[in-house]
């Protein structure tokens, strides 16, 4: 099986998965890009822009990681994009601790077949997600290269948190000189 078959079954699964949907306009929601990427990035859940459209970061939050995915020469054709939750929670209200772990194995799956050389993690739900056992704030962490399980995570804030634009700048700055260092430890 391919890596884009691998995916594909997984978004047919979450499409059939009844306890992950409330609602009937609540649509699937799972990673899109490229399957080869060295770069994954994990938002938190759907908003409603990626709820009409079944795709991930298209609305403002999108706009803006595409935004900041440009300033390091990188289009979002050439990254893996995806959340934690793969529906958007009702009313738009963070996942819960529930949604989380009813759906985070999806997300995991997806890390499993694209495996990725680095793992950017965007804002607390999705450092909390995936790295529970690190208990700091995304203030103390964002930016900084972290190791686990053979996996590298980049914890950054997540594309509409208000912080300045140049953080963000900053940040994704990094994106290509850690992918040299741990390309150099392959
Ligand atoms: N915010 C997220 O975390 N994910 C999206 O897909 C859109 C907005």
């Amino acid at each position: 099986m391919t890596k884009q078959q691998a995916l594909a079954q997984i978004a047919k699964r979450i499409a059939r998965c009844k306890e992950c949907k409330y609602h009937p306009k609540q649509k699937p929601v799972p990673g899109e890009g490229n399957p080869d990427a060295k770069v994954m990035f994990i938002g938190e859940a759907p908003g409603s822009k990626e709820n009409e459209t079944g795709r991930p970061f298209v609305g403002r939050a999108g706009k803006f990681l595409e935004e900041f995915l440009h300033s390091i020469g990188l289009k979002r054709e050439d990254v893996f994009i995806t959340n934690v939750v793969k529906y958007q929670p009702p009313n738009n209200r963070p996942p819960t601790k529930r949604e989380i772990q009813r759906q985070l194995p999806f997300l995991k799956e997806e890390i499993a077949i694209v495996s990725p050389l680095l793992i950017c993690l965007l804002g607390s739900t999705a450092l909390n997600a995936l790295l529970p056992e690190i208990r700091k704030p995304i203030s103390k962490l964002h930016g900084r290269l972290i190791e686990k399980d053979n996996r590298f995570f980049l914890p950054l804030y997540h594309p509409i948190s208000p912080v300045p634009k140049r953080t963000f700048l900053k940040d994704f700055a990094k994106i290509p000189e850690y992918l040299k260092k741990i390309e150099a430890k392959q």
